[in-house]
């Protein structure tokens, strides 16, 4: 793979500055291209520099866009792993042929992200909870205006070293229900990581953040009744000793950790079920006393407990806005796995080598 090497690397953040999420890059990134004709081609690794873009290219207009979102650990041995990262390329291909893009290669994928984390290793902060986000984006890049699938494309892979995603850390979240504005419906794009999802959402999260809410809880579009997600993660609710999470009727995004907390929970004898769940048995559960935890998971803010939600004008305390057993349990298991301080018998961590 062609490396073009910079000539002067950049600044990080000094040790102990708080990074946040998302407002830090790395010196390099990964780029491939897509023609019509050539098919995917080109993959290097450059500088992350700001490139300079016509216009009328398609994506400004037309958002044909997906996403991923990944994270790289540093390892006590001095390793570096990534979480289940062939689980990101074939998510990552679905969203492709379901917003007319052209499935890449994974292997071509892998093969530039890795070459990337060698080369930017020494971004990846130590600190406990911080980790480098791996954000690879496809745009379409055709310089024409007409509504039509793009004949071009730009495949990149950039990296942000992050701490955690919420700004209190891993205090329980506050969410909002949202019973009027929807994210997404069944036939729509809600499956897919594509870029026009999150442009919809943020009236929503703007409205809830204005109200003192870390984010929205999404409900079905059809009757606003069914508990969808969160805009970032996907929901479970402890009911009476059963973990229950909405089943992926089209219209969420199925998450990685998502499916990886399924896996633990069956492996560890814990009633799980994938079923649609409505808001007014999560709130008579809270009610009749059976609603034990609450928590939301995903790879930015991997396991988020809910400590409180409010519908239709009443607020909600679950667990006492506290962090519950399975939540925590799912907490370090996940963690411990990321970090390499507990033994992974899934094979889920990808050492780069
Ligand atoms: C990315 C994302 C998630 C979480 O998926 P992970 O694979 O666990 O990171 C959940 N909901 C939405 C809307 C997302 O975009």
């Amino acid at each position: 793979m062609e490396i073009i090497r910079r000539k002067q690397l950049k600044e990080k953040p000094a040790a102990g500055t708080p990074l946040g999420f998302g407002h830090y890059f790395t010196d390099y990134m990964f780029t491939m291209k897509y023609t019509a004709e050539e098919g995917w081609h080109d993959a290097k690794i450059e500088p992350n520099e700001p490139k300079p873009f016509d216009l009328a290219t398609s994506i400004f207009h037309y958002a044909q866009g997906i996403f991923e979102g990944m994270k790289a650990f540093r390892q006590p041995d001095g390793s570096i792993a990534v979480f289940r990262p062939d689980e990101n390329w074939a998510r990552m291909n679905r969203s492709a042929t379901r917003m007319c893009i052209p499935n890449f290669p994974e292997d071509v994928a892998e093969e530039g992200l890795e070459e990337l984390l060698k080369l930017d290793g020494g971004w990846i902060p130590t600190q406990p909870g911080t980790a480098l986000y791996i954000r690879p984006t496809i745009v379409a890049t055709r310089v024409m205006l007409g509504v039509h699938a793009s004949t071009e494309y730009l495949f990149f892979i950039i990296l942000s070293p992050v701490g955690s995603y919420y700004a209190h850390g891993l205090e329980p979240t506050k969410l909002i229900v949202e019973d009027h504005y929807t994210r997404a419906t069944i036939g729509g794009t809600g499956e897919a990581k594509c870029l026009g999802n999150y442009a919809a959402s943020m009236k929503a999260g703007e409205e809830a953040e204005e109200k003192g809410f870390d984010q929205v809880l999404w409900l079905d579009a059809n009757e606003k009744k069914y508990v969808e997600e969160v805009g970032s993660m996907n929901m479970f609710f402890v009911i009476g000793g059963e973990v229950v999470t909405p089943a992926l009727v089209g219209s969420i995004l199925p998450g990685i950790t998502r499916k990886s907390c399924i896996q633990v929970l069956k492996d560890k004898n814990i009633p799980v079920c994938e079923r649609r769940i409505s808001i007014d048995e999560v709130i008579a559960a809270q009610k009749n006393g059976t609603l034990d935890e609450a928590f939301g998971t995903g790879t930015a803010a991997v396991i988020s407990p809910v400590g409180l939600i409010r519908y239709q004008g009443v607020d909600y305390a679950i667990n006492g806005g506290k962090m519950g057993p399975i939540t925590k349990m799912l907490y370090d298991t996940i963690t411990g796995i990321q970090y390499g301080t507990a033994p992974d018998p899934y094979g889920w961590r990808k050492i780069v080598k």
